[in-house]
């Protein structure tokens, strides 16, 4: 397993995660599908927040389950808690260092039909 350090774009919010990175995830939500997001999932205790706590601000919406924090600095979505995992954190890939776009572009996506799991569309 390797470790990730991943970064919001003023490099506020620092984070690291351990992960394969085996696969990856798209969500037709609402958010997901507005913030074009691919995501990897780790578990709780596979992430780590290095700094810029007071920086993440937290937006919630529909069952307010899930929670969705963006940089209020530089405004980029580095990472959430999701509804279907709340025990887990889900990051935004294209955040993290030393991984290309072409490398993420080679690892499957599974596709997550948030759309339908949602309560309010
Ligand atoms: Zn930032």
């Amino acid at each position: 397993m390797k470790t990730y350090r991943g970064s919001c774009h003023c490099a506020t919010v620092v984070f690291e995660i351990d992960t394969d990175l085996k696969t990856l995830a798209m969500c037709n939500c609402s958010i997901c599908r507005r913030r074009n997001a691919v995501m990897a999932r780790v578990a709780a205790q596979r992430f780590r927040l290095v700094a810029g706590q007071d920086a993440l601000t937290l937006y919630q919406f529909n069952t307010r389950t899930a929670k969705h924090y963006f940089c209020r600095h530089c405004g980029i979505y580095p990472f959430h808690r999701p509804r279907v995992a709340p025990d887990a954190y889900a990051v935004n890939v294209f955040c993290l260092d030393g991984l290309s776009a072409e490398e993420i572009a080679r690892l499957p996506v599974r596709r997550f039909d948030g759309r339908s799991f949602s309560s309010v569309e």
